[in-house]
């Protein structure tokens, strides 16, 4: 009797594996918690049962050295290589636009200049307290702009957005994303062609023109007027990043489910050919993303778990990607990151650690990469690795330390799905 079969009638298949990356993970020891990380720190006797009943080790989610961006990190850990992948095409598929072959995708941020003939970057993401609706609003604003060629902006979450330019691009164009504020000569810059090839700069004629006249529109929009009034940043400003024309061509994983939400994470999965479970992102309504981020939390622990409830029968793998843990990374912030884990640990490891001994489910919980709080961005730090498979208990915490320690010992990334047989 073949799989399909079983998997047909629900008799005695089950799933095999879930992946569980939780974003930004890894951190390194800081003074705020008494020199620990915010995972040492954190009470999760969950993770540690599972880590108690199996391997550890330590992951360069790319290669030792380099700094990963999630979108790379996932394409990496799935076994493809990073330049057959773009961040645009991935934001703007997860956002629902339909792209064809030559349509310039981005992704955007809002965020906030002083001017622009100053030219100074005052925040990357407009403070962090974008609401829903003024995103919304201001989006709009911005799909009136005139350009020679059509374009669409979508906004996505907090600040967040994807940006398509119509048909017939180059996507040999530099970034104006800046990655970290020095704190002084944070200038804005325009995106530049990488080749001599007409097409490119013809691109790039495009995409300044569009970032000088969304500044003039964004800059004097009545949302950003009452947010000046509030004494809040205006988003004023936009920065794109991963130009692409092409859409990814990635390994396909047709057995495997994906918890999914953010728009990048959707993108993937479904260009990956998994199926996609996914929740309507709850609004920011209030200027705490904090509380936003939390409740966000709260819903992507509940549904995985009733998605794997659900479905463990008919899927081979699960991967969920949980966003909210990378936050806190990015702003120096080491007890809300520790709060986060604690809460993943409370909720969705609670529920795995009584669902997959009995059906004999392996578990990996890893990072896309690190966020150390102190350095208020993504490092080249390797990430712990967890791998359950139901083994004889030892004693165990899933941390940093432990994981550097561990019998699975040095990983990387783009071999983690074939090391814990995930195939
Ligand atoms: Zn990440
Ligand atoms: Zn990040």
């Amino acid at each position: 009797m073949n799989i399909n079969f079983y998997k047909e009638y629900n008799i005695y298949f089950c799933m095999k594996g879930i992946l569980v990356i939780l974003d930004g993970l890894g951190d390194l020891p800081n003074k705020q918690l008494n020199d620990e990380t915010p995972l040492e720190a954190a009470n999760t006797p969950n993770l540690d049962f599972l880590a108690n009943r199996g391997e550890m080790g330590y992951m360069y989610p790319i290669k030792p050295g380099y700094i990963p961006q999630s979108d790379e990190a996932v394409v990496s850990i799935f076994g493809n290589d990073l330049i057959s992948s773009t961040r645009g095409q991935l934001e703007a598929s997860g956002a629902g636009i339909k792209l064809i072959r030559g349509d310039l995708a981005l992704r955007a941020n809002f965020a906030t200049i002083d001017s622009l003939e100053k030219g100074n970057i005052l925040d990357r993401r407009a403070g962090r307290t974008l609401t829903t609706k003024e995103a919304k609003t201001l989006a709009k604003a911005l799909n009136k702009i005139k350009l020679a060629r059509e374009f669409i902006f979508k906004p996505t979450i907090q600040h967040r957005g994807a940006l398509v330019f119509r048909g017939g691009f180059s996507d040999n164009i530099s970034d104006n994303h800046v990655y970290f504020l020095k704190g002084q000569d944070d200038k804005i810059k325009l995106c530049k062609p990488l080749d001599d090839d007409e097409n490119s700069q013809y691109s790039v004629n495009i995409v300044n023109e569009f970032l000088e006249k969304a500044y003039e529109v964004l800059d004097k929009h009545p949302v950003n007027e009452k947010r000046r009034e509030k004494g809040l940043m205006p988003a004023n400003y936009i920065l794109l990043r991963g130009a692409g024309i092409e859409i990814p061509k990635l390994k396909f994983y047709r057995n495997w489910l994906s918890v999914a939400y953010m728009p990048v994470e959707i993108g993937f999965s479904k260009i990956s050919e998994m199926k996609v479970f996914s929740f309507k992102y709850p609004k920011q309504k209030k200027l705490d993303v904090y509380e936003n981020l939390y409740k966000s939390l709260k819903k992507a622990c509940k549904v995985s778990i009733k998605t794997i409830k659900r479905n463990h029968k008919k899927f081979d793998y699960a991967y969920i990607h949980i966003k909210e843990t990378d936050v806190p990374g990015h702003d120096n912030k080491p007890f809300e990151k520790k709060e986060m884990l604690e809460h993943v640990d409370q909720t969705l490891f609670n529920f795995l650690r009584k669902f997959a001994p009995q059906r004999k489910i392996n578990i990996v919980v890893t990072g896309d990469h690190s966020t150390p709080c102190k350095l208020k961005s993504h490092s080249a730090d390797p990430v712990p690795v967890l791998f359950y498979n139901d083994s004889v208990p030892k004693e165990k915490k899933f941390n940093e330390k432990e994981a550097r320690k561990g019998i699975l010992r040095k990983i990387f990334g783009h071999d983690l799905i074939k090391k814990v047989e995930f195939v």
